[in-house]
């Protein structure tokens, strides 16, 4: 199989125009697998073949300013694991550090090749994504800059086992304000409702967003509450809608979305459609979680029930406030 891939040394031209994923730091047989990889993964759910399969912890070119590490955390919610974005050439930031794994934090510190670190940004703070951020901190001398540490609420913390409680960022970005080096510019798009801290950072040098976990490039993103909020959600689906410059969106887990409004546009669709078979369910007295799943989530994947019951049950609260449904002894009925 070698050669047959994209070459080592390829223009980025070609290659990332289509999105296909290429390396300056590994061997053409890595590339090849990596892009097969990749393209064969699309859609599923913990295949295992992905997962091995996967170049973690090498550094992958996806555009001039924008190089791709992947950590070393496979799982049925991470897909192949999480991807940790470096940005710029001279002087980087980095987006996403990842797990606290020392194997990833090694990766980190070669990709980035003693260039100065600028700034350390989290799209929010699961465990998956900002647990590096104070070892690479310690190792690079850069700040923590970005979303906010969790809110927690008089009714007790918002955040489970899932959230890191550790993050302490230097600075937080408010939606808009911009982290800036030689040749880009990061500016925060506040997106809550995966978290109600999410952050996506905008690069326009490369018409690029970096969209954390709020869109994904291979399954639909979790939405649980407390500190999941599916209106929030939504509302910040229609936000990205809004937003003009995006030509193509670099998640967290999964592949590059070259055509994000088309994207999006589905994922609405894809919430609006749950939403009406959640609807049509309670009309037919099914109004309790885990039954509503069984018929929602045909052939789903045993180990992701409580995280599809969490998003149904954060479409009933957003319908519940609007006033369709309500919810007595664990069980939900519609109001009409
Ligand atoms: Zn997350």
């Amino acid at each position: 199989m070698e050669g047959k891939g994209v070459r080592q040394k390829a223009p980025f031209t070609n290659a990332f125009r289509r999105g296909r994923p290429i390396s300056f730091a590994a061997g053409p047989v890595s590339v090849f697998q990596a892009g097969l990889a990749l393209r064969r993964g699309k859609g599923h759910f913990g295949d295992m073949d992905i997962i091995a399969d996967a170049p973690t912890g090498l550094a992958m070119a996806l555009d001039p300013l924008v190089t791709r590490v992947l950590a070393p955390n496979p799982s049925p919610f991470t897909y192949t694991g999480t991807q940790t974005y470096l940005v710029g050439t001279s002087e980087l930031a980095v987006i996403d550090p990842g797990p606290d794994d020392p194997r990833h934090l090694a990766a980190l510190v070669a990709a980035i090749g003693g260039r100065r670190v600028a700034a350390i940004l989290c799209t929010h703070t699961h465990r998956d994504h900002s647990p590096a951020a104070a070892p690479l901190r310690a190792a690079t001398g850069a700040p923590i800059i970005g979303c906010a540490p969790l809110t927690l609420e008089d009714a007790g913390p918002r955040a489970d086992a899932a959230f890191d409680t550790g993050y302490a960022p230097d600075r937080v970005l408010a939606d808009g304000n911009r982290v800036s080096g030689p040749d880009w510019t990061l500016v925060a798009v506040a997106t809550p409702g995966h978290t109600s801290n999410h952050l996506c950072f905008a690069l326009p040098e490369s018409g690029a967003l970096f969209c954390g976990d709020h869109v994904m490039g291979w399954s639909t993103t979790v939405v649980a509450p407390p500190d999941g909020d599916m209106a929030a959600y939504m509302a910040s689906l229609d936000k990205l809608m809004a937003r003009e410059d995006d030509r193509i969106y670099f998640p967290a887990h999964g592949e590059p979305i070259e055509k994000p409004h088309r994207f999006v546009r589905g994922l609405i669709g894809h919430r609006k459609q749950r939403e009406g078979q959640i609807l049509r369910l309670l009309k037919a007295d099914v109004g309790a979680v885990p039954a509503m799943v069984e018929r929602m989530y045909a052939g789903l994947d045993p180990r992701l029930n409580g995280a599809a019951g969490r998003s149904v049950l954060a479409h009933l609260i957003d319908l519940r406030d609007r006033g369709l449904v309500i919810e007595e002894d664990g069980v939900w009925k519609t109001t009409a």
